[in-house]
């Protein structure tokens, strides 16, 4: 959207839903708008893309009020990411993208996962906020949110105190009490229990989204491992695809063996394809902003 007084209101009011996110862009906005005031400026917003999802996978078992009136749903966000290695993904497979069911994983300090059929989402890990889903670097993903209420009732925590602990502590990070780096954990992983548990938490919970996005696909032709961790790590993408043969994936580890390449690492049996791609958010922002600017 080009940014006008509307957008930036709306921004401003969508604030408390991405509190790690939306502050620090409204900052640079302003700081661009004093700069370069007559210069047009777009948002590019990291939902849109998952705004093909069904009713039935956006609609969280509430009141339906709250939909309705408080507009509660889930949004899903690195939208940006999965669409463009989605359309990488089917270049490097030369399939059109339309006859692809695709799960992209993408794996940096925040993660999530999206469900890709015919190159529009279907399902995606992250939520009403970018809390939801997959343990991350600091973010707790999706735990029993009872457990919030407990906090705030036995610890004696304020609202803004738990969701500091659930975004900011958490995650890898809390579990492990070393880093939220993965390279950290990776390195201690030897001699630290828990840093290796954080790492074994991270990839059990890739590896059940995975086949209950196989499940809502019907089926999976590629997954995509992308972002800082999904581009880098060798040994990430191996432990996520552990146990996932029964599927028909089979990673090469030889192949698997690279880092910020894009590269097909499936095995030669494997039925479904296993891909590496670096992610290019910058370059599909500039192509959205090309498009909305130009039009
Ligand atoms: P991002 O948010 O996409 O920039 O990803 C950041 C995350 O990627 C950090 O947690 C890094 O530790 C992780 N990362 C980057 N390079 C590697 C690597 N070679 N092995 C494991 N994790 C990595």
């Amino acid at each position: 959207m080009l940014i006008d007084e509307k957008v930036m209101q709306a921004l401003e009011e969508c604030a408390k839903l991405a509190p790690l996110h939306n502050p620090p862009n409204i900052i640079g906005i302003n700081a661009c708008k004093a700069l370069m005031p007559s210069t047009p400026m777009v948002a590019v917003f990291d939902t849109a893309f998952h705004q093909t999802m069904p009713e039935h996978a956006y609609i969280y078992p509430l009141p339906y009020e709250l939909y309705e009136k408080n507009k509660i749903r889930k949004y899903g966000f690195h939208g940006t990411s999965h669409k463009y290695v989605s359309q990488v993904a089917a270049e490097m497979m030369d399939k059109d993208i339309k006859d692809l069911k695709i799960v992209s994983c993408h794996l940096g300090n925040g993660a999530s996962i999206a469900a890709i059929k015919g190159g529009k989402s279907i399902e995606t890990s992250m939520g009403f906020t970018p809390l939801a889903g997959l343990a991350m670097g600091t973010r707790a993903g999706d735990i029993d949110p009872a457990i919030i209420t407990f906090m705030m009732e036995e610890l004696n925590l304020s609202s803004d105190e738990v969701m500091d602990v659930v975004n900011k502590k958490s995650g890898v990070l809390g579990i492990s009490g070393l880093s939220s780096d993965f390279r950290d954990l990776w390195s201690a992983a030897e001699t630290n229990k828990r840093a290796q548990l954080a790492l074994d938490v991270f990839h059990y919970k890739i590896r059940t989204f995975i086949c209950s996005y196989a499940g809502a696909l019907g089926g999976v032709d590629c997954i995509i491992f992308t972002a800082g961790i999904g581009e880098n790590s060798a040994k990430a993408r191996e432990a996520c695809c552990e146990e996932l043969e029964f599927l028909g994936v089979k990673i090469d580890k030889e192949k698997n063996n690279v880092a910020g390449k894009a590269v097909d690492v499936s095995a030669a049996d494997s039925k479904v394809k296993i891909l590496v791609i670096p992610t290019n958010e910058e370059l599909m922002i500039a192509r959205d902003t090309k498009e909305i600017v130009v039009s």
